[in-house]
């Protein structure tokens, strides 16, 4: 059997560069990407800028703003970060069909049978920052990994950063193992550093080298892995399958406010409408629509829904659907918390994949042609709703999120902000 190349792929310094790469004059700039703009918030990302003047993520403002004085801060734009991840992936689609999107920045495409060699592999990867900084955006950079494991792939993207490119084989492994801390290893966390301190384990090489079944009384079949991973030998595969999601939502805390101008309405259009956003990104359809509403003063919620006359993913059926169930929920009373959920997702053919994301006609991850050319008729027989609803998504992309919004959405401001879990695969499931 052919040795397995994996490449990772790590976006560097992610959400503060794709800032930086929409307002130029951040660039070059000291700065902090926060989940709230306040004193107290925390720093979720930092530019290099930053990082270089001691920066780090975790702090608050006040304490990055005591080391750094001039640092800028900005609050986080997750549709931002996503639409260009989404540009990404599709240029790293383009090199296998096996990829694993594994957090909002980083992914790992299996190029074994792809590629001849890790030389190959390399050239590939050099041509993808070739792109991403030509096609994606020019202050963008990422760091590559090549390896014969996924684990090893990983390691070796952390070596050089940021705009590194590390092949990390069997021959200059112990090399590259002899350069780092055991807590550099991704997956030695306190518990098992603790439990190899005590064993008199305090580098990565004498991990390596500790035989396997004094390991093993340590860690149980965690020490089989350790002893795995550090002699390249592969025990993690690439997870694709589970990459999509069962269900897309959005949920809202309401506050009084929005009871008092009247837009109930119009927060729940929102977050139907990033739902079916989200859904369209997937390529996915939805059958099933529910929407639950909970009230201030009697603590009571509820919740109704309903399916769909044929699969869906058009903004104005689930916008509809929505203010359909709302109005026969709702009482007299203000409201407390409000969400909206897609359910029984669907793919709109059986063979398409993930690859196929946003639109039908892109090269699918099909077995044949005439797979391929069925799925491009798929998409020349849109509905004019489906095709309003994605050009609005690539207006936004380019224009931001409030460029262009359902009429009852107008007044509604910076109400039900998007928000982003950090460190999480992209879009995954539920969020706030
Ligand atoms: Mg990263």
């Amino acid at each position: 059997m052919p040795e397995r190349i994996i490449i990772h792929v790590d976006m560097n310094s992610y959400f503060a560069s794709v800032e930086q790469q929409a307002n130029p004059t951040l660039r070059g700039r000291p700065l902090g990407v926060c989940a709230y703009l306040h004193p107290r918030g925390c720093i979720i990302a930092a530019s290099v800028e930053a990082k270089t003047m001691g920066v780090k993520v975790g702090m608050t403002l006040q304490e990055a703003r005591e080391i750094c004085p001039q640092t800028v801060f900005v609050q986080n734009d997750p549709t931002k970060y996503r639409a260009v991840t989404s540009r990404l992936f599709k240029i790293l689609h383009g090199l296998s069909d096996t990829i694993e999107h594994y957090s909002i920045d980083e992914a790992f495409v299996d190029l074994t049978g792809w590629a001849r060699d890790p030389a190959e592999a390399a050239f590939l990867a050099s041509r993808v920052k070739y792109r991403l900084t030509n096609e994606v955006g020019d202050w963008l950079r990422c760091s590559v990994g090549i390896a014969p494991t996924r684990f090893l792939a990983k390691f070796a993207s952390e070596r050089q950063k940021p705009d590194g490119l590390t092949i990390v084989n069997a021959e200059n492994l112990d090399d590259h193992l002899s350069r780092v801390e055991l807590e550099d290893l991704c997956g030695i966390g306190p518990r098992i550093h603790r439990r190899l301190k005590r064993a008199g384990i305090r580098t990565p090489l004498e991990l390596k080298y500790h035989p396997i079944g004094n390991l093993m009384r340590i860690l149980g079949k965690n020490g089989f892995y350790w002893w795995s991973r550090l002699r390249a030998l592969e025990c993690e595969t690439l997870s694709l399958g589970d990459a999509l999601p069962k269900s897309v939502g959005h949920s809202y805390c309401v506050p009084d406010r929005v009871n008092r101008e009247g837009n109930v309405e119009g927060v729940l259009t929102k977050l139907a409408e990033r739902a079916g956003r989200r859904l369209r990104a997937y390529g996915m359809l939805a059958e099933s629509i529910s929407v639950a509403v909970g009230f201030r003063n009697s603590h009571e919620y509820v919740g109704d829904w309903s399916r769909f006359e044929q699969p869906v993913n058009d903004s104005f059926s689930i916008v509809r659907q929505t203010s359909r169930l709302l109005h026969g929920l709702r009482k007299n009373e203000p409201v407390s918390f409000l969400a909206v959920t897609l359910g029984e997702l669907s793919l709109p053919t059986g063979q398409m994949r993930l690859g196929d994301l946003e639109d039908g006609s892109q090269k699918a991850a099909t077995t044949n042609t005439q797979e391929r050319f069925h799925s491009s008729l798929f998409a020349l027989r849109e509905s004019g709703d489906i095709r309003v609803s994605k050009s609005v998504d690539s207006i936004r992309d380019r224009y931001g999120d409030s460029s262009i919004v359902f009429g009852r959405m107008f007044r509604l401001g910076d109400e039900a902000p998007d928000r982003i879990g950090f460190r999480k695969i992209v879009g995954s499931g539920y969020e706030g």
